[in-house]
């Protein structure tokens, strides 16, 4: 493994806009080594237990509705301190607010679909990947 991982995922709306092949681009120049990858359809049940830590945000409901609403891409990434990189790659959660430049500010569409997910700490990002990942699709 190369230093620290993170889990992303590339939200249904930025698949469907044909956006997944321009944001792992750029991942891969941002220096990560993707170690991981499949093109999926979260179910209801998955993407409930995915975000269950905002069960309680008026958003939940709607969030769950949007992650089911089409197909998704998740990768494990690798970089030294990958968690805190890759959140500055992406930028600010509503895409109005990231930075010039970023995933979010260059693909997303609103403050749902802002285009990727990013693990907040190690240990989420440990317990994301372990939720999509076996290790037989892991290099
Ligand atoms: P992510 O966890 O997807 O990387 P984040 O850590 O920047 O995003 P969170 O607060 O964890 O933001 O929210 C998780 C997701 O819930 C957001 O990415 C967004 O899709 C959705 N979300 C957050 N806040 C709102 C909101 N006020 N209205 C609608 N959806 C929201
Ligand atoms: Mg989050």
């Amino acid at each position: 493994m190369i230093g620290n991982k993170t889990l992303t995922m590339i939200k249904p709306t930025a698949v469907e806009k044909g956006f997944a092949g321009p944001i792992l681009a750029k991942i891969n120049e941002a220096g990560f080594k993707i170690s991981a990858l499949k093109l999926m359809k979260l179910s209801k049940e998955q993407a409930e237990k995915f975000y269950e830590v905002h069960k309680d945000r008026p958003f939940y409901n709607d969030l769950v509705g949007f992650m089911t609403s089409g197909a998704i891409v998740a990768a494990i990434l690798e970089k030294e301190n990958a968690v805190e990189a890759y959140r500055q790659l992406i930028g600010a959660t509503n895409p109005d607010q990231a930075e010039k430049g970023t995933v979010r500010d260059l693909f997303g569409t609103n403050i749902q679909a802002n285009a990727v997910h990013g693990s907040d700490s190690n240990e989420n990002a440990e317990i994301e990947a372990d939720f999509f990942f076996s290790k037989l699709e892991r290099f």
